[in-house]
């Protein structure tokens, strides 16, 4: 099993990048923000739990969505690997990911980044809230407070995983979805082949 993390701010085009990625590696792709807009559609507990956090820009607790990833790796087995969307989300989920893969013997392949800048993180999810009419792309104060919360939270694991020898980086804004996932694959292809 191989184990990648798809990094970036909101709006990165992490979800649709992913699918080719998890497609042309037989990876699982895994997103917590997915997998917890289907608790709230369920209406599960952990679902009304998560839905006030959600809504306004702010994260989950972190037990919550590692039980989410731990359940993940243990049902999917038919895989070659895990490509996981949205988590960690902060240092401490790093952390634990790090003590869940050590439980299982494994370690992280590579970080794949894509970076965009904040005014396209906003003019993209306008756009997608038009699309998919996600709750929390709807408001500008919660897409103010994802910002917020990437760059107060989640931006500090670039260096935790600098420092870690595996994170690799392409520009997510270098033309049409078509462009910028080529740049994905061909820096996915590149960790592979190391
Ligand atoms: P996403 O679809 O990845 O943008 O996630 C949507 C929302 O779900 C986020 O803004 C958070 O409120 C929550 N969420 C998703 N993944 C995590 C995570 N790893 N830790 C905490 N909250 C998360």
């Amino acid at each position: 099993m191989k184990y990648y993390i798809l990094f970036g701010p909101p709006g990165a085009g992490k979800g649709t990048h992913a699918v080719a990625i998890a497609k042309k590696y037989n990876l699982k792709h895994i997103s917590t923000g997915e997998l917890l807009r289907a608790e709230i559609s369920s209406g599960s507990e952990l679902g009304q739990q998560a839905q006030s956090l959600i809504s306004a820009g702010h994260l989950v607790p972190d037990s919550i969505v590692e039980g989410m990833i731990e359940h993940a790796f243990d049902t999917y087995t038919e895989v070659d690997g895990f490509l996981l969307d949205g988590f960690p989300r902060n240092i401490a989920q790093a952390e634990d990911l790090d003590k869940i893969l050590a439980k299982r013997a494994k370690q992280l392949k590579g970080v794949i980044s894509i970076m965009i800048p904040d005014e396209v993180v906003k003019t993209r999810i306008a756009k997608r809230a038009a699309v998919e009419g996600r709750a929390d792309d709807a408001s500008e104060e919660t897409i103010n407070n994802r910002i917020r919360t990437y760059h107060a939270q989640t931006e500090p694991l670039i260096e935790y995983y600098k420092e870690k020898g595996c994170y690799y980086e392409c520009d997510g804004n270098q033309g049409t979805i078509e462009v910028n996932q080529r740049a994905v694959l061909e820096l996915m292809d590149s960790i592979e082949a190391i």
